[in-house]
């Protein structure tokens, strides 16, 4: 297989772009792929601060390598969730963190939160006690790591969190939204959420990027990732769609990139909307003064009383 640019040996074959690319040209394409995804979605500039969520897998790790070698000011933010199942999960992901910072960019700066410690339970203990998520603890961790980014970026200054979600991962919430008709769920869908009243501003630089292609740059560039998937990760809807996409994808190569641009491209021309939380009012929490829909105390902070 030979790369379409020059000749020499291809590593990766990219059906959806009709491209055979060798290491090197893989890695500039990925490279000025993403940088054309940050321009085209205005995510942020070389003169804001950004706040990358990191969790020591292959996509955040290789966004946050991305954007550092772009020059962008970003930092790293890790969330220890204390998920300890199937051999420490948790301690492996934030080893898998360090070890990319001191191997690739010693000068990058690390922010850690551990639930545990500042909040006084692991969020599967948490989950528990609360006796929320039918055994899974993800609504509560979904619930505490938008809290915690969102706290962070708002003391850190950050003018954007930006998150590793690629293509795969768009397009399968987009599916499940579609297929259920969860129309306030597809309005939000986007590359970009713009800030609102204390929410911090979130972008996804990698929505172009297939999954593959993440684990083909992280193998290139030498990054050690965590391979395994969070336990509570295993059986989840999202995975089922992303495996009924692959299959798709097999059968017509583009597929699933053809399904987000066309959803965005109606969505962007006006001829598909939605009514996105129209007279949903935000007002500060009275403990942690995060915006919240709720009443007095956000849903964070009803959790933890
Ligand atoms: Fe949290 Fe794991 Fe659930 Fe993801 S799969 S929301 S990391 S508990």
């Amino acid at each position: 297989m030979k790369c379409s640019k020059w000749g020499g040996t291809a590593v990766i074959k990219m059906r959806q772009h009709r491209r055979r690319l060798c290491a090197n040209h893989f890695v500039e394409w990925f490279v000025s792929m993403t940088q054309r995804t940050i321009e085209k979605h205005g995510m942020f500039g070389h003169a804001d601060r950004v706040l990358v969520a990191v969790s020591g897998g292959k996509d955040s790790l290789a966004l946050w390598d991305v954007l550092l070698r772009l020059g962008y000011q970003v930092e790293g933010m890790y969330i220890s969730l204390g998920i300890d199942e199937d051999l420490g999960y948790s301690d492996t992901s934030l080893a898998m963190c360090r070890r990319f910072v001191s191997a690739h960019h010693p000068e990058a700066v690390l922010h850690i939160v551990d639930v545990e410690k500042e909040y006084g339970q692991p969020i599967p203990t948490l989950a528990r006690t609360k006796r929320r998520g039918r055994g899974k603890p993800c609504s509560v961790c979904g619930l505490v790591k938008r809290h915690v980014m969102n706290r962070l970026a708002r003391d850190g200054g950050f003018a954007a969190i930006a998150t590793g979600h690629n293509l795969d991962d768009e397009v399968a919430v987009l599916m499940q939204n579609t297929l259920h008709w969860q129309t306030g769920y597809l309005a939000r869908q986007a590359p970009v959420l713009a800030e609102r009243e204390g929410l911090a501003r979130k972008v996804k630089p990698f929505v172009r990027i297939y999954e593959r292609e993440a684990a083909a740059y992280t193998l290139i560039r030498g990054i050690d990732y965590i391979y395994d998937e969070c336990p509570y990760a295993k059986g989840s809807t999202t995975n089922f769609y992303k495996d009924l996409l692959n299959q798709l994808e097999l059968r017509s190569s583009g597929a699933k990139q053809q399904f987000y641009l066309q959803f965005l491209r109606a969505r962007d021309s006006g001829s598909m909307s939605f009514a996105a939380e129209q007279g949903i009012e935000l007002h500060p929490c009275r403990q942690c003064s995060q915006p919240t829909t709720a009443g007095d105390l956000c849903a964070f902070c009803r959790l933890w009383e």
